[in-house]
């Protein structure tokens, strides 16, 4: 039986998110990788941080030391590339803007995964779904899979079905999948494979009675928020159908900061966003001093309100630090290299920093030619010192233009160019 038509129209969230994303940005730019076996290494050639599907296939576990791998590299065909992070930023914020050519509303989630609005009936969504699949690997040039449902949660878990069930060829609608199917589904998937629910709690669920996805769908959202957290409540709500995870903040991942919001009255100058992007460089560099890390790469980027479908604008901008840093004036002289990318009048409702290719403090010595200022002056406490004395924004830094530094000299043997951020090393192409 069909559903009204009312119901058929409800507003929906697809979740994108690029497949093995750093072995993807490089096979963008470097075809003969295709088909192979890829590993991208950590900082300083460390270990495995991205597999392709082939690498996973030989059984290489994430996070496995480059010197264990090395002696069979050879035998298997594996390629190994040091992380190349201008470039992934680069691609990142490629991506990102064409999403938002799909969407009135798009949250950049982390480097490769963001979250749009969408609406339409089903045959519509799952349209949509592989137009955006389809134009990302057309014009950016790494694969997507999209997850479409009602809450964030169920259209992550969409996202990764589309994505292990050849099937549904990289894009996954959940209501349109019988619920049978579903629900056979959550029984399959542990509690720890769900979004949100952190692995240390798994023996306190278990010991509930809750084992699976589906068990956890099934438990009562009150007695999860007694004995949790509100957080473990949203999941619990999200998982049966009702919309609660609210955009954050700040969200720290793996190998990425990110500080996004969307404001009260829209910025429609470069002046308005040259301040949120100081407001932004300056809490990143409280919170990367707070993890005692420093980072290389920022990606600024905006976006236009979803209550406002003419005039939409997704600008977003990767720029590489002149060394790595958690300085309040780099990080910040850096965001503001986005500026010129707003469009005056334009009303962005939603802007963000990330910063990624990010590193422990003090992990290298600086040669002193490099050394930075800022850091020596402790310009990041003393700027922390008065925004705590006289409130936030109280205290701000001035604006110039980013002076190129020499590139940290750190090792990393198995680089590929950054073909889209640096002129002597675009990828050239051969005319027969
Ligand atoms: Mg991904």
């Amino acid at each position: 039986m069909s559903k009204p038509a009312t119901m058929r129209q409800m507003p929906q969230i697809a979740h994108v998110d690029v497949n093995c994303f750093y072995a993807s940005a490089e096979r963008a730019f470097d075809p003969s990788l295709e088909g192979k076996p890829v590993v991208v290494l950590s900082n300083n050639d460390g270990c495995a941080v991205t597999r392709s599907p082939e690498a996973k296939a030989l059984g290489i576990p994430l996070g496995e030391p480059w010197f264990k791998l090395a002696p069979r590299a050879r035998e298997w065909g594996l390629v190994a590339l040091s992380s190349n992070y201008e470039l992934y930023g680069d691609i990142s914020a490629r991506v990102m803007e064409l999403l938002g050519r799909y969407s009135a509303w798009l949250e950049v989630y982390s480097i490769d995964e963001a979250f749009l609005g969408v609406k339409g009936t089903p045959e519509e969504l799952l349209d949509l779904g592989r137009t955006t699949k389809a134009a990302v690997r057309r014009n950016v040039g790494v694969p997507v899979c999209v997850g479409i449902a009602g809450t964030k949660t169920l259209a992550k878990l969409a996202n990764k079905w589309a994505k292990n069930n050849p099937a549904f060829d990289g894009v996954c609608h959940w209501d349109s999948v019988p619920a049978a199917d579903r629900e056979s589904l959550m029984r399959r998937l542990s509690v720890i494979e769900i979004w949100g629910v952190a692995s240390r709690l798994t023996k306190r669920l278990n010991g509930l009675g809750i084992h699976s996805i589906l068990d956890l769908s099934r438990a009562d959202p009150v007695m999860i928020r007694d004995r949790f957290s509100v957080v473990m409540m949203r999941t619990v709500l999200e998982l049966q159908g009702t919309p609660c995870i609210p955009m954050e903040e700040e969200r720290i991942g793996r190998d990425q900061l990110i500080f996004s919001r969307s404001f009260a009255t829209p910025i429609t100058t470069a002046a308005g966003m040259r301040q949120v992007m100081s407001v932004y460089g300056q809490q990143a560099s409280a919170r990367l001093a707070k993890h005692g890390l420093q980072a290389k790469v920022l990606t600024a980027f905006a976006g236009t309100s979803h209550f406002n479908p003419k005039d939409t604008s997704y600008p977003s901008v990767c720029v590489p630090l002149p060394m790595p840093t958690a300085d309040p004036v780099l990080l910040t002289r850096a965001a503001h290299a986005f500026l010129p990318h707003i469009n005056e009048g334009i009303r962005y409702a939603r802007a963000g920093i990330m910063v990624t290719d990010l590193r422990p403090t003090g992990n290298q010595a600086p040669l002193s030619l490099f050394e930075n200022p800022h850091e020596e002056r402790h310009v990041g406490t003393l700027l922390e010192d008065v925004t705590r004395r006289y409130g936030r924004g109280s205290i701000g830094l001035g604006h110039a233009g980013i002076r190129g530094g020499p590139d940290w000299t750190m090792k990393r043997d198995m680089l590929s160019p950054r073909y889209t951020t640096h002129w002597d090393e675009l990828p050239l192409v051969k005319a027969a």
